[in-house]
């Protein structure tokens, strides 16, 4: 017969066996910690094939760039969420520089993996940063949006990630250049060195300049990941010169014939980066240094209908939402790939010369709509043709 039992002060009788069943639910639970579903554990971290298969869906080529990411951000991760052990290994922090012209897929390939690990993401432009006193962003406002894509929750901020766009354009004009003459460049890079390896930082909340009684936040970078890009344009020619030096003498001939010269960004190394103009601390705040590739035709057309929130797919939703099924002949896609290439517009110009042709479209259809019926509409190349030489051409440079 199973005792009774009652709280002190409270009518509600419970029996030992209830006790006893009750407890056993309830450290027969998965570890009871205040984390939701969604947050990053050890275990549900993604490993670097994971994360690369992920990439894939949104990202077209770029193997050498995603590989190196996946790893990167595997470790990342594996450093936060690592217990703390009493050893005295410690794994240091690996921030990561993509180097490759703009429109490559820089940007996405960050704001991807922020999306797959679901952890607060900022993006912000170095060219837009000053050092400290000086007019222009002070290099905390990169951490006031990762605290308002966190929803002002400090610890999950503390894990986000932050993308540095034209990090390349900070870079100080000449090797030997005095610090305190070059006040965009090198000034600039020492503002973020603290912020790459890890210090506490005061954020005004609100963000913009910091007023002596406002109340700061505390972040503390150790654990944000920094992803800086830049299209460091002309660093081929720095790459080659250091190969060519270093392949003059033994072998040189044979070695010379092997460098792929088409291709002269995969051979970047440190110290082309020191040439451009970083400074060695920040280089040494990047260890994980990767490159992207141009985009060609196959790439461009690729990108059309490939990825998972490709733009024709984006086109299609809309237009679905109307009841209208949208279609594209392969030769009208090929024409804007052509395009996109005369214009030199590259990926990010798909978006502008998509939207020209789009436009019509999506103002007209919608009128046209009948109840239950569907209308089918294909864009031709013909009609790809008509709309984009109507359209201006500054108008679409501009748009990008
Ligand atoms: P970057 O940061 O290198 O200047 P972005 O990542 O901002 O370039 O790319 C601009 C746009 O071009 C993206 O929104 C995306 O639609 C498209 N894009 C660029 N590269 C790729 C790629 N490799 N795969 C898919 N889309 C791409």
């Amino acid at each position: 017969m199973p005792e009774m039992f009652s709280a002190q002060d409270n009518d509600v009788l419970i029996c030992s066996e209830c006790i006893e069943q009750g407890h056993k639910i309830l450290m027969s639970r998965p570890k009871a910690r205040s984390l939701n579903s969604e947050e990053l554990t050890v275990e549900n971290l993604p490993t670097p094939q994971k994360i690369k298969d992920f990439l894939d869906q949104y990202v077209i080529g770029q193997e050498e760039a995603k590989r190196f990411l996946s790893v990167a951000v595997y470790n990342h991760y594996k450093r936060v969420l690592q217990e703390i052990t009493n050893d005295d290994v410690e794994i240091e922090k690996s921030n990561i520089l993509l180097v490759g012209s703009t429109g490559t897929g820089k940007t996405l390939l960050a704001r991807t993996i922020a999306k797959l690990l679901k952890v607060p993401f900022a993006i912000g432009d170095a060219t837009s940063l000053t050092q400290a006193g000086y007019v222009g962003e002070d290099v905390e406002t990169l951490l006031v949006r990762l605290l308002q894509d966190a929803n002002y929750d400090v610890t999950k901020a503390q894990r986000g990630i932050v993308f540095i766009d034209e990090i390349d354009k900070i870079a100080r004009k000449s090797e030997n250049m005095s610090i305190t003459r070059d006040v965009s460049g090198e000034g600039v890079q020492q503002s973020l060195l603290k912020m790459l390896e890890g210090s506490v930082v005061n954020v005004p909340p609100q963000g913009g300049r910091k007023h002596p009684d406002q109340e700061m936040i505390h972040v503390d970078t150790k654990n944000i990941l920094f992803i800086c890009g830049g299209a460091f344009d002309g660093i081929e020619r720095k790459i080659a010169q250091r190969m060519h030096t270093q392949v003059i003498g033994f072998n040189a001939q044979q070695e010379a014939e092997q460098i792929d010269k088409e291709n002269i960004l995969k051979y970047i190394a440190p110290q082309d980066l020191k040439s451009y103009g970083l400074i060695p601390e920040i280089i040494g705040r990047l260890p994980v240094l990767t490159y992207m590739h141009p985009l060609n035709r196959e790439a461009l057309r690729s990108i059309l209908t490939q990825p998972k929130n490709a733009l024709t797919k984006q086109y299609q939703k809309l237009l679905a939402m109307d009841n209208v099924k949208l279609l594209f002949d392969e030769n009208a896609l090929d024409y804007i790939v052509d395009k996109a290439l005369e214009y030199q517009l590259g990926a990010r110009g798909l978006r502008g010369l998509m939207e020209t042709l789009m436009t019509d479209l999506m103002f007209e259809l919608p009128n046209k709509k009948q109840l239950g019926e569907q209308q089918v509409f294909t864009v031709t190349k013909d009609y790809a043709r008509q709309k984009l030489e109507k359209a201006d051409y500054v108008r679409l440079r501009n748009a990008v």
